[in-house]
């Protein structure tokens, strides 16, 4: 069972302590030896990834990267610019157009990303130390993404010669049928709480179905998508199939959500980027876009609840990948029988857990990823204790080098709070009373977001009628951000458009041609 979490997001602004870091760096070697904290070194690339080089980009730019548990240096990469896209574009275009993939026979695109695949998982351990770093989440999540990314590589891969279409009988004149098509070059934009992960998502399905790719990493996270492309080649896919431009999302970004020969875009970020992507897709080309966005998931727990169990959720919904997952169970309901032994237990198993040095095979909760969230988190924490929400435990920052926050529990927080409408995406949880499972639809539902929900119960009519009722693209029951290759996952309302993974990811890919004969 993968017990893993999804997504990430936050403001639109370029950051200005990232900007300020943009250098012109005419000299930078194109991989640079990087120590990992374990003592382990190896060679970084630094280039963007185009035809399957890494190449310097056009203006020479580069940007900082920080590990965001010691606020170090821990080096530069090359930053794409427009022009740089331009030339990804037109690099996947042509491999679209010269059918090397596109229409290639499905195994050999089965072939290579089941390649792809063992060539990450071989050298899985060196991948999670980089994610760690670079993204500051423990490494026993980090090896936990890259085994899951290594699965879902797999899953994908085994629906490459499985895409097909229908014979539709109409009348003995004609001949009908339908099959489903690559778009042709698509776009993809991933955030930073999950690097690795969510490019498995993204080029997974894309590459399966035939597609040619250009893909931007998120600015704080760009290392481990560079590192796996060092593979791409040997697992057998062509050049220009796959590509990547690190960069900044108002640079990189808007040149793929705006370019006219991307056919399709794929994101995963906030909400308020999604919007914005979506806006500029309907300004340029009409390309069709899936969204993967924000949320601010209700986990509840009714009277009948296993306690011990579920206070294990309860850690993994929220505390897991340090609190920057998007379907974080973040507004804990629990049912007004049980309220002071839930609270008192998740007290108790909140304080034990380890956090601080991602590389301690012990800890649970890593750094947060960068400056601006926990800057972000803190400011949420304050208004918190504005509001009159009573902290139960954290509710402040861990030292003061690093980006760590204490996991933090509020009880008797009302509806209306602000850290109970919006998304915080850190470690913070907020807690209240309900008596009935009409009052718990309603509050669970008052949300502009529809990503996931968890239930806890015993009662098997209530965990079905419970799950019919709630507005969320994914339900737990039980458990909590469990995730599993073949099942669909998505947002309702404004968590997003579209689903990823599971059999639905392909129809994101493909178009369905309609072909009528006369006969
Ligand atoms: P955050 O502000 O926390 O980075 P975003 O949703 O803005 O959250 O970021 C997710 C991804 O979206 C990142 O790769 C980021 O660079 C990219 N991005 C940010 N702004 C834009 C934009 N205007 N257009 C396209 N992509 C963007």
């Amino acid at each position: 069972m993968f017990k893993q979490a999804g997504i990430r997001r936050m403001p639109v602004a370029l950051k200005s302590s990232v900007a300020a870091s943009v250098r012109n760096h005419s000299h930078l070697p194109l991989a640079t030896k990087i120590t990992l904290p374990n003592g382990k070194t190896y060679e970084q690339p630094t280039g963007l990834f185009i035809n399957n080089e890494f190449v310097p980009s056009r203006q020479s730019k580069t940007f900082e990267v920080i590990n965001p548990s010691t606020e170090e240096e821990v080096c530069h990469v090359y930053e794409g610019r427009e022009d740089d896209v331009n030339i990804a574009v037109d690099a996947a275009e042509k491999a679209f157009k010269s059918g090397v993939w596109s229409r290639a026979h499905p195994q050999v695109r089965m072939r290579a990303l089941n390649k792809l695949a063992d060539l990450i998982e071989a050298d899985a351990e060196t991948v999670a130390s980089i994610e760690s770093l670079d993204n500051g989440k423990a490494i026993q999540h980090a090896r936990g993404d890259v085994a899951l990314a290594v699965a879902y590589l797999r899953s994908v891969a085994g629906w490459a010669d499985k895409v097909d279409g229908r014979v539709i009988e109409t009348d003995s004149e004609h001949f009908t049928y339908t099959k489903r098509e690559p778009i042709g070059v698509v776009g993809q934009i991933i955030p930073w709480n999950f690097p690795l992960l969510m490019w498995s998502w993204k080029v997974g399905p894309a590459l399966a179905t035939g597609n040619t790719v250009v893909l931007k990493t998120a600015e704080s996270t760009p290392l481990s998508a560079l590192y796996v492309s060092k593979f791409v080649a040997e697992a057998g896919i062509p050049p220009g199939v796959l590509n990547i431009v690190s960069g900044f999302g108002k640079i990189v970004g808007e040149a793929i959500s705006t370019h006219m020969k991307i056919k399709k875009v794929a994101f995963t970020g906030s909400t308020a980027t999604g919007r914005h992507i979506l806006a500029a897709a309907a300004h340029s080309n009409l390309k069709k876009v899936t969204l993967e966005l924000g949320g601010k998931s209700p986990n509840i727990i009714f009277d009948d609840a296993n306690v011990e169990q579920t206070v294990q959720n309860l850690l993994v919904g929220i505390f897991y990948n340090s609190g920057e997952v998007c379907c974080a169970g973040s507004r804990l309901y629990v049912q007004e029988g049980i309220y002071d032994e839930v609270l008192e237990a998740f007290k108790t198993a909140a304080e034990a857990i380890k956090v601080g040095d991602p590389f301690d095979d012990a800890t649970f909760q890593g750094a947060q990823t960068s400056q601006q969230q926990l800057d972000k988190i803190l400011s949420y924490v304050k208004k918190g204790k504005e509001e009159g929400a009573r902290v139960i435990t954290g509710g402040e920052r861990l030292g003061n080098k690093g980006y760590f926050v204490k996991p933090t529990i509020f009880a008797d927080v009302k509806e209306d709070f602000t850290i109970v409408k919006e998304e915080i995406f850190g470690p913070v949880i907020t807690i209240s009373k309900f008596k009935t499972l009409d009052e718990i639809v309603d509050k669970a539902n008052d949300s502009e977001y529809g990503l996931a929900a968890g239930i806890h119960t015993t009662s098997l009519s209530t965990a079905i009628e419970a799950s019919n009722r709630l507005e969320a693209g994914t339900v737990w029951v039980n458990t909590y951000n469990d995730f599993d290759p073949q099942t669909p996952f998505g947002g309702f309302k404004q968590s997003g458009i579209g689903r990823e993974m599971g059999t639905e990811a392909l129809d994101n890919y493909t178009n369905v041609k309609a072909v009528r004969m006369r006969i």
